[in-house]
């Protein structure tokens, strides 16, 4: 280990408890209030130009994937309170949680059953929409739906997309790219399951298998894509228009709050937790929720143990010249939505002022959350997603969290949401396998 890695650990007590692999909440010293976060990466202009370009493929989206037409194409999720698991966290884990549990279900979000349908799928379409105006073949006030064509299909069929991914990333793009009738390769890490990629190649996708971690299976899609003129590479660790598809979130969830008549302010606080992998995901929809909410919303990322790659990038200010391995840490672990080893530069920088903490879980916690969601409310989300409950295992931290905040008087009148990043489309005898993984007798 180098000595500037060993100076981080000496100085910070949070490292050195991830070092030692074990799990942590660490606040953020970072963060500022709303009015000190300096320049905007991203602007609401940008933000809101993404949301127009999803209603403007809604039409086309209803058309092709029948499950979305029930929200008239819009990908959406459900908001839902679960009561009995937030008892049963109170009472079987004391966990301490005062105010309401909701559970945010991009677990089931239509078209490839994980938040990545927010980001992949709409840089997708962002793409299609880029090269269909390009060449005159479409125009913002036609009807969408005119991209089911015969004729626009073969059009695409011309141009190729590319991705690196653990898996649920590769779904949406691929599924996508291949609707709209792209040429499609997903270069998969050795962390992809076997029935993310069955599922692909079913679809007409090319998928290209490496022994190696995410971080390499994108390099190898970036430089194959970059080899070839008519192919576009989703750049997981650098792309704004997935970060921008994420985003969107944050005005979607406003809706949803109102409508089930949830209020948000200085005296009603929103706690997010979110599922961390190179942060993109988590990143995008936390600065749209502070774009919307500001200081109201406390955002916390979620991390396995074994790759708290956002931590250590975060933690030190080093970003994406530091990985869990640097430190000792494996990168292995069964959340492979979350199996990153060196955090995106791009979003660590975006998010460093606006991101409230993060904490880390053990694997095995991750499937004894999922058995207990799917006892008390009978939903099931994959061991990724079950990283969401993480924080609720530090009470104390999170009430010296509370406490510096001045929140302590309004807790009562709080919302948590858990957001769910996904599992939906685990066949059902691999949810019947983690749902006996690590079982006690
Ligand atoms: C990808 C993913 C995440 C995290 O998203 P990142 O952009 O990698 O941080 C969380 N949960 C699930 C299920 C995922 O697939």
């Amino acid at each position: 280990m180098d000595s500037r890695i060993e100076t981080y650990i000496r100085q910070i007590p949070a490292l050195a408890e991830a070092a030692a692999g074990k799990e942590m909440l660490w606040i953020n010293d970072r963060e500022c209030p709303e009015n000190g976060q300096g320049e905007k990466t991203v602007s609401g202009e940008q933000i809101e130009d993404a949301a127009g370009r999803l209603a403007r493929f809604a039409p086309y989206l209803a058309e092709v994937f029948p499950e979305t037409a029930g929200r008239n194409g819009m990908i959406e999720s459900e908001l839902r309170e679960i009561r009995a698991m937030r008892q049963e966290l109170n009472q079987e884990w004391r966990a301490g949680i005062s105010g309401r549990l909701f559970l945010k279900m991009d677990s089931h979000l239509p078209i490839s059953g994980s938040i990545k349908a927010r980001g992949g799928i709409y840089e997708v379409l962002k793409h299609a929409e880029d090269l269909a105006f390009e060449a005159g073949l479409l125009t913002e006030k036609e009807d969408y739906q005119k991209l089911a064509s015969c004729e626009m299909k073969e059009f695409f069929g011309r141009y190729k997309v590319q991705v690196g991914s653990t898996g649920n990333l590769g779904l949406s793009i691929g599924i996508m790219s291949a609707k709209l009738g792209f040429q499609v390769i997903v270069h998969m890490s050795a962390d992809a399951k076997q029935w993310k990629k069955d599922l692909l190649r079913s679809k007409g996708v090319t998928v290209m298998e490496y022994e190696s971690d995410y971080c390499a299976a994108v390099e190898e899609g970036r430089k194959s894509s970059s080899q070839d003129p008519m192919s576009y590479f989703v750049d997981d660790e650098n792309s704004v228009n997935l970060f921008l598809g994420y985003a969107v979130a944050g005005e979607r969830l406003k809706s949803q709050l109102e409508e089930q008549e949830i209020q948000v302010d200085s005296r009603h606080p929103l706690f997010v937790y979110l599922p961390c992998g190179i942060g993109g995901a988590p990143g995008g929809v936390a600065y749209g929720l502070k774009e919307v909410y500001g200081d109201n919303v406390h955002c916390f990322f979620m991390e396995p143990t074994q790759a708290c790659c956002m931590l250590v990038g975060m933690a030190t200010g080093e970003h994406d010249r530091v990985s869990v391995r640097d430190f000792g840490i494996s990168g292995r672990t069964d959340a492979d939505g979350l199996a990153v080893g060196r955090p995106s530069a791009f979003v660590g920088k975006v998010i460093e002022k606006r991101l409230a903490g993060i904490c880390t879980i053990e694997d095995r916690k991750l499937y004894e959350l999922m058995r207990a969601l799917m006892k008390t409310e009978n939903i099931f989300i994959e061991p990724s997603a079950c990283a969401s409950f993480a924080a609720f295992f530090h009470p104390d931290e999170m009430e010296g969290y509370i406490r510096k905040k001045g929140l302590c008087d309004c807790m009562g009148q709080a919302a948590h949401i858990a957001w769910a990043t996904g599992g939906s489309m685990v066949p059902q005898d691999m949810a019947e396998e983690y749902l006996n993984t690590w079982k006690q007798a």
